[in-house]
């Protein structure tokens, strides 16, 4: 398995890093990075399909977006808490593969799970650089380790960004990865007797493109992905600014 990580989505639900920053992952994987996605949850209570597709359905994405880690901490799905214990979950895996730059959920969002998950995360990204919080991987004492970088995905509630990255290139990448998702999104090859809901419909798949296209708009390219952040940025030089 992996042991260092430069980028690591964690997010609450599989689908959500491909939904959130899948042009993002891809990107920096085509760049040369070490990209790895922890899923806090199974997604076991969503209204269509089950956990065990939806593991399935998680394992083709990581393929398509070709990834180094993909590993599910089986948190439960609506019940899990911003607490010490799940805290220290998280930042267990933080000290584990020591990624510079973390991406979570949105902390700012229709769905509570999303807000939590955020919540969750900023908090352990900066616990996780305490020395006096001991954690253990394999009974050795880990190092403690702050990422330098937490950005906040933009999800289901429009947020302004504070950053967009262009992703033109990998677009079609991130929209497979989404697919692979058959018993989430729209896709004429799934079959099932099950409700619609508000992201199985065809038109969840073309407001995910608008809003790629919006992003871009504001930067001058194609198609761009969005994210927020609780620090401010520095650049080494204003000409590298978009
Ligand atoms: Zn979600």
């Amino acid at each position: 398995m992996v042991n260092k990580l430069d980028l690591l989505v964690i997010t609450v639900h599989p689908d959500d890093a491909e939904l959130c920053c899948g042009g993002t992952i891809a990107k920096h994987i085509a760049l040369g990075k070490k990209v790895g996605i922890v899923d806090l949850t199974r997604g076991e209570l969503g209204t269509r399909g089950s956990a065990e597709i939806r593991d399935e359905e998680a394992e083709e994405a990581a393929r398509l977006l070709g990834i180094s880690l993909r590993l599910n901490l089986g948190m439960r799905d609506g019940f899990f808490r911003n607490d010490e214990a799940h805290q220290l979950e998280v930042i267990r895996i933080i000290r584990q593969f020591r990624p510079e730059i973390v991406i979570s959920n949105a902390t700012v969002d229709r769905h509570p799970d999303h807000i939590r998950a955020g919540d969750l995360l900023n908090d352990a990204v900066f616990l996780s650089g305490l020395r006096k919080i001991e954690t253990h991987f394999e009974s050795v004492i880990q190092e403690p380790h702050r990422p330098r970088l937490l950005l906040q995905s933009i999800q289901d509630t429009y947020v302004k960004p504070d950053i967009v990255l262009d992703v033109t290139d990998y677009w079609d990448t991130k929209i497979a990865a989404i697919r692979a998702y058959k018993s989430q999104f729209f896709h004429e090859e799934y079959e099932a007797d099950e409700p619609q809901t508000y992201i199985s419909t065809p038109q969840f798949l073309e407001i995910v493109k608008s809003r790629g296209l919006e992003y871009g708009k504001y930067i001058g390219v194609q198609y761009a992905e969005g994210f927020t952040c609780r620090r401010i940025f520095g650049v080494e030089n204003l000409f590298n600014l978009k």
